[in-house]
């Protein structure tokens, strides 16, 4: 059916729009599944054509750095799911993370940022940028009071995630927004962990929105992908003095700020895509966001399932004698349990950790986890999470195992603790999987 013939799309839901949302059949081939455009580069019409496409004057394909078609069907998904204005997709998750925080931060800004995040984005904000002169400090992310005293006048966001993991914390997305919105600067959420199935940050005051959509997006484990949304909310205009990179004038942007071209919601993927991902090169692969797109189409089954299987999971190992902990926040006795029914309505993340029991001997502790991770049959050890198959790994000798013991302590993880990333395999199996590694201990 052309696009004249069809009627207008209604106003649709969730599930609807993850597996239709900004793809109408309309090209040639009338493809149902949307086609992969597997192509560098694009031809051009006429000169002149490529005259206003190179000069922004005109929105179109040019070269798969930029953007290409798949990708952009992903962007306009995403951004949808997220009841968000427009997106960026990059190659991974981390490229989102760096693109939005170098977009935002500008020259010499510092960021405020959450003590408990993925440790890439550590990595990325204490060495890398730092390295370039954006400056980071991290506070308590469960006390607002800390996100306000780390303020200062060149801060320019402020950055957490969701629910964070190992361990789980549950974010007081609204608590952190309130003191950001009051600095005048925007709030940041990485929201890998809860998709936007479990919670669109933007309806409690969030601002960008960050996936590595390498994870739940995806869902299969195949593709690296990443998504920045920009959630319309922000108005850069407010305190232009501060944000140049949206306000001022640039040559290569032309005539126009990127604020007077293209406004609240747009300037800011503008920004993120004709400079840094034009300058820097994470880009998207068109094969990837194909994928991607395809993982989505299933994206609230999975996690539904996922979250049931994990809360289930978490309940019986809380039982079980060989557990001394379960950091869960569906777990009544959590510390965040009471965030967890405000902002996860439809469920909790399935990637939660356990610590085994302990005998207080260090060398006794590294073997029984050991033991413990290498009997598992089902449940495999994998450096990934939001994967279809269910995943272990010990965030002391992997993911956190460049940080001190100190530094661990203060960021929940102990010697046997070990995380788990719910799959969607039968959660008997899965529970028989754990439970015959524990009792051989
Ligand atoms: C995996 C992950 C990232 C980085 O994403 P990649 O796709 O691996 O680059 C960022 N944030 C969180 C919370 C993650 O789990």
């Amino acid at each position: 059916m052309t696009d004249a013939a069809r009627p207008t799309a209604p106003e649709t839901r969730f599930a609807t729009r993850q597996v239709q949302a900004a793809y109408t059949p309309g090209t040639a081939q009338n493809t149902a599944v949307p086609p992969l455009y597997q192509s560098a580069a694009y031809e051009f019409a006429s000169l002149a054509e490529a005259r206003d496409l190179f000069a922004l004057r005109k929105v179109g394909n040019i070269y798969s750095r930029n953007a290409s078609p798949t990708q952009q069907l992903l962007e306009e998904r995403v951004a949808l799911l997220e009841g968000g204005v427009s997106a960026v997709a990059v190659a991974s998750g981390q490229a989102a993370v760096a693109v939005t925080i170098l977009a935002l931060a500008g020259r010499g800004g510092h960021v405020v940022a959450a003590d408990r995040l993925y440790g890439g984005t550590v990595d990325l904000l204490q060495d890398t940028l730092d390295d370039f002169g954006i400056s980071v400090t991290f506070v308590d992310q469960d006390d607002p009071d800390a996100w306000r005293a780390a303020t200062h006048e060149r801060t320019r966001l402020f950055f957490a995630e969701s629910v964070a993991n190992p361990v789980a914390q549950v974010l007081d997305v609204r608590a952190v927004a309130d003191v950001a919105h009051a600095a005048g600067v925007p709030l940041v959420i990485d929201s890998t962990v809860t998709t936007p199935y479990l919670q669109r940050p933007g309806e409690h005051g969030a601002d960008f929105v960050v996936h590595s959509a390498t994870k739940y997006l995806s869902g299969h484990g195949g593709s690296l992908g990443g998504v920045a949304v920009d959630l319309g909310t922000f108005d850069f205009g407010a305190d232009p003095g501060r944000w140049p990179q949206f306000t001022a004038q640039a040559d290569r942007f032309g005539p126009q700020s990127l604020w007077e071209r293209f406004g609240q919601g747009y300037a800011f993927a503008t920004l993120v895509k004709a400079k840094y991902v034009h300058d820097l090169g994470p880009s998207l692969s068109p094969f990837n966001a194909h994928q991607i797109l395809q993982g989505i189409e299933t994206l609230d089954l999975r996690v539904a399932r996922q979250s049931a299987s994990a809360l289930r999971i978490a309940r019986a190992l809380a039982a079980h004698p060989g557990v001394a902990a379960v950091h869960h926040p569906g777990l009544a006795d959590n510390p965040w349990h009471d965030l967890a029914a405000r902002y996860l309505p439809n469920g909790t993340p399935a990637v939660f950790s356990i610590d085994l029991a302990s005998r207080g001997d260090e060398d006794e502790d590294q073997e029984r986890v050991e033991r413990f991770v290498d009997g598992l049959r089902i449940v495999r050890l994998v450096a990934n999470i939001g994967d279809a198959r269910s995943l272990v790994a010990h965030p002391a000798s992997m993911t956190h195992s460049h940080l001190t013991a100190a530094q661990r302590a203060a960021a929940g993880i102990g010697a046997t603790t070990i995380r788990l990333s719910i799959g969607i395999e039968d959660p008997d199996d899965l529970l028989a999987d754990l439970e015959r590694s524990l009792a051989a201990l």
